[in-house]
């Protein structure tokens, strides 16, 4: 069972084999120190070259971070709008945008592209960032001074301002002269970007994008994908990560550690529900229908997969007297819907009929939020609760085209069971299938070569970027 061990009992495991940096107040973070005791150890071990490079992000963060002289040096060169000679620190701003699975797999992206192209990370707290996740870097803070002179602007960014590369490019502005660089430049990465935007993955563009000391990016995408048909960074990301379908995994648990306040949510739910079961499996449905549900064709589907790849077991529909064994193994199936219909249906089936295995299986849901929310506290410290619940499971089962479900499997750290969409209310045959990695999927690359300047297929040019199996135009790392 998953009983919860003394810290001493897994030392080596407590900073994730060295992914993360000591030397931080433990109780202003208690899941950075606790979140060992919950997770299994993960196999994929962070390359001793990331680690490296995380320790002197660090240090570059404590250098350049808010409230630095280099900060205020790099403000004075946004405020005049000009940069003369080369910034000793540069910057990536992400600005806070769409929903919460979205978000922690664009900035995951962004983090990789400032290591890549050493610039420091800051990020627009939007309304609730700063209450869903602890500080990741030491020292200095990771987030935007709410003083940054164009903060207002970021909603307004899109594909027509005037700073926008993507809009320069198009209206063939002069973007730079021999002497001087715009202070900064907007990055529209959002799914609607057109061809224009889309050069961000050019060698060529990036390295002109490589000399304003501030770049801001707005997407609601997991672009990482795409990094690696840019050459430029190939080598780097090849060292960075030997075992290429890893990159959240480490990424993810390196930066994105549950605030006070959700680590309750997350600990109390596990200890009352998961943490006595023998095993236990997550089931993360996500059903993109404005109709509420729940849907006769989507239970099928999760019976008809979860069944079929033995995740649970057969109940035996006759009426025979049944004697459980006196102790016998539970397991814990862990559901995660804004519908609470699909594990009510789940709980009656295990409660009216017994298993063929002999096991117990307990059904259990943290919350049914019935409609996608924004804006509200509680709702998305839910579900970045039930994210991270999700990872702290044996098995996952997944729904196709969601992030929600990308981030638990890749904090968890294992390849789900994905149900493929439902077309016309049809349960989907085969139901699911595994997925070849644990990585995210780039819902909106681009398919252009920039080399050829030609339309191409990105999934094809290297063996490690692919289409993915729930989105036959998105590209995933494998
Ligand atoms: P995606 O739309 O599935 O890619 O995931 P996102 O996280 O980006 O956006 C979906 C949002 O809907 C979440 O952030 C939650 O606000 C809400 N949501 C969707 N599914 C669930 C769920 O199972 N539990 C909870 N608590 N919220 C959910």
């Amino acid at each position: 069972g998953h009983v919860v061990l003394q810290p001493t009992d897994k030392p080596n495991d407590k900073l994730f084999g060295g992914l993360l940096a000591a030397g931080f107040d433990e109780a202003s973070c208690t899941s950075r120190y606790q979140s060992f005791l919950y997770r299994k150890t993960s196999t994929h071990k962070p390359s001793s070259y990331l680690i490296s490079r995380l320790r002197n992000y660090e240090d570059l963060h404590k250098r350049c971070g808010p409230n630095t002289e280099s900060y205020y040096r790099a403000l004075e060169q946004l405020k005049s709008n000009q940069t003369v000679g080369s910034a000793e620190c540069k910057y990536v701003v992400w600005i806070s945008f769409s929903g919460l699975g979205n978000r922690i797999l664009s900035l995951a992206s962004t983090f990789l592209y400032a290591l890549l192209t050493n610039r420091v990370l800051l990020v627009d707290r939007g309304k609730d960032m700063a209450d869903l996740f602890c500080e990741p870097f030491p020292e200095k803070s990771w987030f935007l001074p709410m003083d940054f002179p164009i903060i207002d602007q970021f909603d307004s960014f899109d594909q027509k301002a005037s700073h926008c590369y993507g809009n320069m490019l198009k209206n063939s502005v002069v973007i730079a002269s021999a002497e001087s660089v715009p202070s900064y430049l907007y990055l529209h990465l959002v799914h609607d970007y057109d061809d224009h935007d889309k050069l961000f993955f050019c060698d060529e563009d990036q390295s002109f994008l490589a000399k304003p000391p501030w770049l801001i990016i707005k997407t609601d995408n997991y672009f990482v994908p795409s990094l690696f048909l840019i050459t430029s960074f190939e080598q780097e990301l090849s060292k960075l990560f030997p075992e290429k379908g890893t990159i959240f995994h480490q990424l993810g648990r390196y930066l994105f550690h549950p605030s006070n306040n959700v680590w309750g949510l997350i600990t109390r739910y596990y200890q009352t529900y998961l943490a006595k079961a023998d095993e236990s499996i997550g089931i993360q449905i996500r059903v993109f229908d404005s109709r509420p549900g729940p849907f006769k064709h989507v239970m099928d589907q999760i019976l008809a997969c979860t069944l079929k790849e033995k995740l649970l077991p057969e109940v035996n529909m006759q009426d025979s007297v049944f004697t459980l064994s006196e102790n016998p193994k539970l397991k814990a199936v862990l559901v995660t819907s804004l519908n609470s219909g699909y594990s009510e249906n789940l709980k009656h089936m295990y409660w009216e009929h017994p298993t063929l295995t002999g096991e117990v299986i307990g059904v259990y849901q943290p919350s049914h939020e019935e409609y996608q929310q924004t804006e509200k506290e509680m709702h998305n410290r839910k579900a970045w609760a039930e994210m991270y619940l999700l990872s702290l499971t044996d098995a996952l089962v997944t729904s196709s085209w969601s992030t929600f479900g990308y981030v638990a499997q890749g904090l968890r750290g294992l390849k789900p069971w994905i149900l493929y969409k439902p077309e016309n209310e049809t349960t989907p045959d085969p139901p699911c299938r595994r997925a070849m990695s644990m990585e995210p999927c780039f819902h909106a690359p681009p398919f252009y070569d920039c080399r050829a300047k030609k339309g191409t297929d990105t999934g094809a040019i290297v063996p490690h970027v692919r289409h993915c199996e729930d989105m036959s135009w998105g590209l995933k790392v494998v």
